[in-house]
Parts: structure tokens; sequence; C-alpha cells
């Protein structure tokens, strides 16, 4: 997402400095542009300091220095150490302070910071350069006994932790016994003596666990943190997190060395993080927390209940005023919302971080509007400032966040926000278990400590994932994510027992069987059912607004791909303009009408063959198929022109494009395999039962499962009515042999055609226009339904807009034909209805022959749509069903592709054939009207590309219309932007 809006003021000489091998920058020398040198952090410090607010002395340590430590095989680059010692003795002067010098010891953090904001991937030590002598230099200076031991037991945790790799068990457990031992509810609670003693402690444990001493060489500790830090990114935490994020994996991070300030010196200090908005509802008022006498990482590590922000303003009023007013300069400043960071010291106030601060999907709508509102933004960086995603988020179910204030003390824990969305159902921690569960009519979140490819089933039966182990790439999240299914992934704190079909979490043990709700969107887990809220399009007023700047910047015309009228209705109150793909087929699937379309099919072939001979040649058969054939489309072309009308009316004054069938038939019969499995199944029962008319059950079933094994002998037991008999006994049933050989009969006929329309390879068979061709009757049957709709529609003072498209043109000759066979139907509808439609011709250029030869085909089209799913497995030469299940996610994790390209638009291969299909296309007809309806249309980046090629419009899914309609906008204002350039 776009941070800063304004340019970046970047001088000469900084930009010199930048590629000069200047691996340092204090503060006073950075700003607010050199985040990919300082990273954000860095660059947020200094361009406060240059700004003039109460920044503590620092400097960065660039991510070059990071990129240049890993070149080097994690040795520090030359130079760099003696840089780091040089301004070292710059902050002890800046300071008055000695780093070591147990007179007056300085102390500071090393805090990672990368250029994208990876919270809590990467580490930071505070309270650097304490040591036996400098903790005494601190008591002596302070008068603060309990502040210098609590620093002190805080920097050997932290160091042991994060430079030495220690677990945060070996502190947390001997802390808490202390705790508990001094009856100390919280840690404020200890005296210095507790404190002191257990920083002690905390040393010797390093020193057993690490076998070396605790090091109190504040160089060697600064230089350790250094590296640690550096370390960090290439951590597995960090690395899955830019995985997932899709941040590069060659940016570094750079280091921030600060002087610390200390919010652990009593009741007139404190720490605290502060939004300048309310990150989840957008609203406009300091949001944040902050606590007394505690330093920093208490806030985020919740080892006290902080208070609310709000609270500040009674308890220190002079720096609350102070915070307001520096939070509002600098949300002005960068023009977007903050995410701050503060101390105070003994009454002063000192910032520490700022950066845009994340939002939840409703925050980041309302924070773009109330921006341009409040003359911050234009409307063109509102609409760059949401992410096309955040509004499918919007759109999807959520946790009422309301309900989860209120429900606080179920949260359970808090993992990794996976795969968004909102699930609820009873935790089951067994696959099988998991499928059972759902079977019995629960909603089920499949519960793991981590899921392998043995769990998917259960995935499959769950509405979310919940496991204990594992990042943002693990087999639960990406799984998850592939499936649409909410996941909260790596959950730490969730100590799941298998034996016990339990898990703990802190206190609460929740069994298996027990309800929970997951949040995939932020990452939460809570005990119970956290009611969920519909998104309702028409309540989200922010979003209408954004939506209707974004119209006025966008050139690409969003349409709908909808089959129903009750889809075109949604499609339309999301704002399509238009129909862009109404598949006729899926009207042929619906159940009451299977068994026409099966009889029509069955028929198609030989009727159309008889149709062909001259009538005094035609056989019987040849008469029967045609009847059969006839009266089939009949009841069809009824049917569909009532479909068609609805959608006319629903899309009155609009353009709808319908087109024809496009399947092979057969995919409307019943699959071959089984079909040959059932008529076997029959046949054989017939054969094993002889003549009579009674069955012997057990001789069937032995028969059967001799035949086919017991799991499918069971099942044709059932299909059979037949039970099977208790073990030993034989039972005799009656069954009713005629019925089953009316049945095989019907059977055996469908399968010889089911047969004879089968094909090796049918997604390049007979289908689209050349099954138009080879059997005309059902496209010219469409054909008459649509215009007879439109022309219904138009008699009620409508304006039908129908559209025919013809798909899978390779060759000029194919549309060409079918257009002259068409128009005839056309014009029968017109002289019998008496009602004028305005009505197209089209094609679908979804064949790379039809691409290649675009302008020959314009000729005959008045409108060209892309198909990009079919352009894509015919330009890669994938079948997508195989390619998806078999290798192509392994292709995109191993980066022999960049992105699925049936997700993402292959620009650079796919991309040449639509560019030269527009090209050609138009350079043929000047004004051809062009379209994308392939799975892209819905997709930013592939809209961008639609921009760029410069379609007419993108036809995508319902719910997408209000994505496409911000992303077109988007790629409207990014690509002004760059000619502007
Ligand atoms: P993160 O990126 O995980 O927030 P930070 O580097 O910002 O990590 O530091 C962790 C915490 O320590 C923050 O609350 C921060 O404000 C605090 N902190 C960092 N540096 C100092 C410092 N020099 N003095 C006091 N507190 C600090
Ligand atoms: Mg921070
Ligand atoms: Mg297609």
């Amino acid at each position: 997402m776009a941070t800063t809006a304004r340019k970046p003021r970047k001088t000469a000489s900084k930009a010199r400095a930048e590629s000069n091998g200047k691996l340092i920058y204090t503060f006073a020398e950075g700003d607010a542009s050199m985040r990919s040198t300082l990273g954000g952090k860095g660059a947020g410090l200094a361009e406060m300091t240059n700004a003039g607010l109460p920044v503590p002395p620092g400097f960065t340590i660039t991510t070059q220095a990071c990129n240049a430590y890993y070149e080097a095989g994690k040795e520090l680059p030359p130079g760099l150490w003696d840089d780091v010692v040089a301004h070292m003795k710059e902050l002890e002067q800046q300071t008055g302070k000695g780093f070591g010098d147990p007179a007056n010891p300085l102390l500071v953090s090393v805090r990672s910071g990368a250029a994208f904001s990876m919270p809590g991937m990467m580490d930071t030590v505070l309270n650097l350069g304490l040591n036996p002598d400098t903790v005494q230099g601190l008591i002596a200076l302070t008068g603060n006994e309990r502040f210098a031991w609590d620093a002190w037991r805080r920097f050997v945790a932290m160091f042991g932790r994060i430079v030495l790799d220690l677990k945060a068990e070996d502190f947390d457990e001997p802390f808490d016994e202390l705790k508990h031992k001094a009856k100390a509810k919280l840690d404020t609670d200890l005296t210095a003596e507790q404190l002191r003693e257990i920083g002690n402690r905390f040393a010797e444990i390093v020193k057993e666990k690490t076998q070396g001493e605790f090091p109190t060489d504040p160089y060697r500790q600064l230089e350790l943190a250094v590296r640690a830090v550096f370390d960090s990114w290439f951590g597995k935490r960090a690395h899955d997190y830019r995985e997932f994020n899709k941040i590069p994996h060659d940016l570094g991070t750079a280091v921030n060395v600060v002087t610390m300030v200390f919010g652990n010196m009593g009741d007139d200090s404190g720490t605290g993080v502060a939004f300048t908005r309310d990150p989840n509802t957008g609203e406009k008022a300091l949001y944040g927390e902050y606590l007394t006498n505690a330093q920093g990482e208490d806030v985020v590590a919740g080892v006290r209940t902080p208070d609310k922000i709000s609270q500040m303003r009674d308890a220190m009023p002079e720096v609350y005023t102070q915070f307001e007013a520096i939070a509002q300069r600098l949300e002005g400043h960068y023009r977007d919302m903050q995410d701050l960071e503060f101390t105070i010291e003994r009454g002063t106030l000192y910032m520490l971080q700022t950066r845009s601060g994340k939002r939840t999907a409703p925050a980041a709508i309302k924070i773009a509007v109330d921006m341009v509102n409040e003359g911050v933004l234009t409307k063109e960086e509102a609409i760059q400032r949401v992410d096309p995603a955040q509004i499918v988020q919007l759109l999807l179910p959520r946790f009422d966040d309301a309900a989860k204030e209120k429900m606080t003390d179920q949260l359970l824990g808090k993992g990794l926000n996976a795969s968004p969305g909102a699930a609820v159902g009873q935790a089951i921690f067994d696959p099988d278990r998991a499928v059972a569960a759902k079977e019995g009519g629960h909603p089920v979140i499949l519960v793991r400590v981590e899921t392998s490819p043995d769990d998917v089933h259960g995935m499959l039966a769950a509405k979310g994932v919940l496991t204990a182990r594992g990042g943002a790439t693990s087999h639960a999240a990406v799984v998850a994510r592939s499936m649409g299914l909410p996941c909260v992934a790596g959950a730490e704190s969730l100590k799941i027992d298998y034996p016990k079909r339990e898990m703990r979490a802190g206190s609460v043990t929740v069994r298996e069987g027990e309800l929970i709700s997951i949040d995939g969107t932020t990452g939460e887990i809570y005990a119970g059912e956290l009611p969920t809220i519909e998104a309702r399009f028409e309540d989200e007023h922010d979003l209408a607004t954004l939506l209707s700047w974004a119209d006025e910047s966008r050139r690409l015309q969003v349409w709908a791909n909808a089959d129903y009228p009750r889809d075109a209705e949604r499609a339309r109150a999301f704002g399509a303009q238009g129909i862009g793909l109404c598949r006729t087929e899926h009207m042929f699937f619906e159940e009451d009408r299977l068994p026409t379309v099966r009889r029509m099919i069955l028929n198609a072939h030989a009727a159309t063959a008889a149709k062909a001979k001259a009538d005094a040649d035609r056989t019987d058969d040849d008469r029967a198929a045609i009847a059969t054939f006839d009266a089939a489309l009949a009841e069809l072309e009824k049917l569909q022109t009532d479909d068609f009308a609805g959608l006319f009316r629903a899309m009155d004054g609009l353009p709808v494009v319908i087109r024809l069938i496009d399947p092979p038939l057969h995919e409307f019969l019943p699959a071959y395999d089984e079909l040959v499995g059932e008529t076997t199944r029959l046949r054989t029962t017939l054969e094993l039962t002889g003549g009579s008319n009674g069955v012997d059950a057990g001789l069937v079933q032995q028969g059967l499962v001799k035949l086919f094994g017991k799991k499918d002998a069971a099942r044709a037991m059932r299909r059979l009515n037949l039970s099977a008999p208790e073990e030993g006994a034989a039972a005799s049933e009656p069954m009713d042999r005629s019925a089953l050989e009316r049945e095989l009969t019907e059977k055996t006929e469908l399968l010889h055609a089911v047969e004879a329309m089968r094909e090796q390879n049918p997604m390049l068979g007979l289908r689209g226009v050349r099954l138009g061709l080879m059997v005309p009757d059902v496209v010219k049957m469409q054909t008459r339904a649509i215009l007879a709709g439109a022309a219904r529609v138009a008699a009620e003072g409508l304006t039908p807009l129908p559209e025919i498209m013809i798909p899978l043109v390779g060759h000029v000759n194919e549309l060409r034909e079918t257009r002259e066979i068409l128009e005839a139907e056309v014009a029968r509808i017109v002289e019998t209805s008496g009602q004028q439609v305005d009505y197209k011709f089209g094609t679908m250029i979804e064949v790379p022959r039809g691409a290649l030869t675009a302008d020959e085909i314009a000729e005959h089209a008045e409108f060209f749509s892309f198909g990009t799913n079919d352009l894509t497995q015919m330009g890669f030469g994938y079948s997508r069903d195989d390619a998806e299940g078999k290798f192509l996610m392994q292709y995109v994790d191993r980066k022999i592709l960049p992105e699925n390209p049936f997700q993402v638009l292959d620009a650079a291969g796919i991309g040449q054939l639509v560019r030269m299909g527009v090209e050609k296309g138009r350079a043929a007809k000047k004004d051809l009207k062009i379209g994308i309806c392939g799975e892209h249309g819905g997709d930013p980046q592939s809209i961008a590309f639609c921009h760029e090629v410069g379609l007419n419009y993108v036809s995508c899914s319902p719910f997408r219309v209000p994505v496409a309609r911000l992303a077109a906008a988007q790629a409207a204002i990014a690509s002004t932007e760059t000619r502007d350039k």
C-alpha cells in the first residue's frame, strides 16, 4: 500500500551518498525518502529528528550493510565496525555519557527495521551496555536501585533470547517462579533486591546454557546484537513472512542504534503505542495504550494490561497534550494514519517510532474517504490508498468487532493470520473425526499441531484451520488459502494434546467438540461462538463513495459474468455495466432440465444425420430420432426463452453477452467409467441369480465381493436394495428381476451413446463453434430463444441489448458460416415477433489462432471477448485441472513460474496474444468492442494489463465487481502518472 504520497524531497547530496558506499547515517543525516537504505524505522526516526521532534540521538546501519554482511558469508563489511565505533563516540559526545563508563553509562537499543514493516518478525535488544559495573553506575546516578536492577534483568533476558538464541521459557519460568514465591502479581510489585536476584540468576542461566560467561564488554555486546539483527532478516519467521507478503528477500534490514530512554523510572515514566486513528474502524481519534513504569516491550508482550491512551490525559495532562500535537503533526506530515511508539522518562516525552499504521479493510476505506473530505488527500490518492484485496475482505462475512471487544476474556491466543475470513466450529483434532463431524452436520475447525497432506480431507471438511506450529507458508496456510478457508497458523501458545483430545491455552482447556472461533484476518482465536455479520454492500457508505470516485477515474468498464437473473441483479447492484458472459449450459445442468437435455443429446447426431437425408430416404429410426430430438429442443427453447427474458429484464438498458453452447455434449451425460461399472454390476447380478425371480442375497454378495472387492460390492448391494445377510445365515429376499433388466437396457444404451461421443481430448474436441457447425439445431434454438426473449422484454417497454457470442473460433470461416446460419434464425424471430431488437454478433478470442488472425475474424464480428482461461490453457499447453492438481502449485513454489497463470494473466506470453488480438482486431474494425471474460477479469494485476492494452471492459464474477471498479481506477491513475513522468 502507498504510504507517503508526497514527492520525496531527496537532496542531491543525499542521493549521491546513498550510492556512495556510506554504511551509517546519523538520524540527522537521513530522511523519509531513504526507506530502502535506512529501513522504515530508520527513515521515520530521521524524519522526526529533522522535524525537531524529541527523538533520542542515534544512528542507522544501512540495509546495504546487511546485504554486504550476507554476501561476505556473515562477515561485517570492511570498515563497518570502525564506523560503528566512531558513531558511538559521537553519541557519547552528544549525550555526555560513556559507553561502558560505570560513572555515567550510555545505554542503547539495537533495533531491526526493514523497508517494509514486518511486525514481530525481527528483533530488538534494549538496555545494551549494561554489565555489573554499569548497573552500579546507573544506581549511583539515578539513586533508583529498583530501576537499575529492572533494566539489568530485562537486558540479560532479552540479550539471552535474541542474541544468544535461548528460549523465552528459559527466563520466563524462573521469573514466574520468583514472582510466585514473592507473592508478586505484577513485575512492578517486585523489589530492587528481588530484581537484582533474578537478573543475576538470568546471567547464570546464560552461562549454563551457552557454556560461556555473559558478555560484559559493551562493544562485544553491540557487535553480537548487530549481527543478531542482520541474522534475523534470514530467520525462518522473517523469511516466511516475506514469502507470504511477496516481499523480496534481497532488501535486507537496517539496524538502528538508539540512545535508551527509560519508561521504567517510576510513576512519572511510562511507555506506549498509539495510532493517530482507530485502526479497526478508521475513526478519527487517538487510539492506543500505555503503561506507567514500564519499558517498550511490555505493552506489546502483554505482561501487564495497559491503560487506554485516553487515560493518559488525566494522568499526565501536559505530556498528553504534547503527544497529541505531535501525533497530529506526524499524520499531517505523512498524510497518512501513523502508528507511533513513545516513552516518557520522568515527565519528558520521547518519540521512538512512526510508521504508516496497518489497518483493517473498513478502516482503510474510511480513512481514505475521510482524508479526502478533510482536504488532506486528492480523490486519486485515496483510490490508491486502498488495496483491492481489502474490498474482498470487507465483503466477506466477518466477526462483529463490537462483540469481539466484549469477549476479550474468551480470547485464547493469537497466531499468524494465514488465510482471511471468519470461521466458527467445533474444535476437532483429527482429520477423520473432522470428516465424521461434518457428516454429522456440525461445523468443524480442524485443529492440528501442524498439517500435512494426510490432513487434507479433514481440511476440506472444515470451516477453518488452526495450527500451533508453522508460518505463513506452512502447509496449513498454503492449502487453506488455496481452498479459501480461513486459517490461523502457528499459534504457539496453544498446547495441543492429541491423546486427550484437547488443547490448553493458559488456564483454559478446550475439549474436542467444543466451539471455537478463529479469525483468519487477524489471527485471533476465541473460545465459543463469536457472532459474524454478513457484509451488506448497500450499507458500506464509505465504500460507495470511494467507488464513485473510482468510477470517475477509470476508463475500463466493469461487467459481470452471470448466468441467472438473480446473479445479474446482484452484479448490477455492485455496479456492473453489463453482463460479459452468460454461460447458457449452466441452465442445462439444472436438475429438472437434465432429462430433456439428455434426450436432446442422445438423439442429436442421429437426428442431424437423418435431417440431411431426403425425406423419402429416412428410416423409421431416423424419424423417431428427429421427433425426439425436435421435441426436446422445443421444450428447451421455451425454457431458455424465459431464462433470457429474465436476464434482459434484470439488465434493462445494459448489454448482455450470451455465449452459445460451449462444452462437448457428453459433459451432460454420466461419466463413461461409471456407466461401465454400473452395467457390469447389473449384468453380473442378473447372471448370478440365474433365471429365478427370488434372489439369494448371500450368493450375490459373495459373487460381488469376488468380482469387485468389499467396498464396491457393498455399494452394489445397496443399489440393488439387498441387505447383506447376517454372518453365516443365508437370507433370501425377493428381487424384481424385470426392473433390473430394464435398468440394464437403459444404461447399456446410454453407455453406447457415451462411448460414441467419447473423445481422447474433449477440451480440444467437438465443442464450441465446431459443435454448432456439426449440430446446428442447438445453437439455432439458442439464437431463437435469445431473440424471442429480447422481443418479449422489448414488448414490455424495456430495452434488451443482447449480444450473441460464438465460442472457440480459430478460423474466420467457422465464424462466417455460423453467423450465416444464425442470422437466418434471427430474421425469423424478428419477423414473427414484429419487435425490432438491437442485437450484436461477436466471438470469443480464446484459441491462439483466433488471436493471430484477429483481423480476418473482426470482419465478421461486432465484438471480441477474450476467454483467457482457454487462451492460457492452449497457449501454455496445460490442461488446467491436471496442471493445478499435479505440478502448477509446485511450479509457483519453486519459482519456475512467477504466479499461477490461471489467476494472474501471463502478460509476457499470453498477454502478447491478447495485445495482438486487440491491435489486429481494431486495425480491421476501428470501433470493435473488446472485453475479457476469463477469471482474470477480476484480478487487479490482470485488470491493469487490460487497461494498458486498451480493452473496453473487464467482466468478472458479481462479487468481484467492486474490486474491479477500484482496480480499473488504480490502473488508469497509475498509467496517467507514468505518462506524466
Ligand atoms: P518492534 O519493531 O518490534 O516494535 P522496536 O525496535 O520498535 O521493535 O522496539 C521494541 C520496543 O522497545 C518498542 O516499544 C520501542 O518503543 C522500545 N524501544 C526501542 N528503542 C528504545 C529506546 N532507545 N529507548 C526506550 N525504548 C525503546
Ligand atoms: Mg516498534
Ligand atoms: Mg472457453
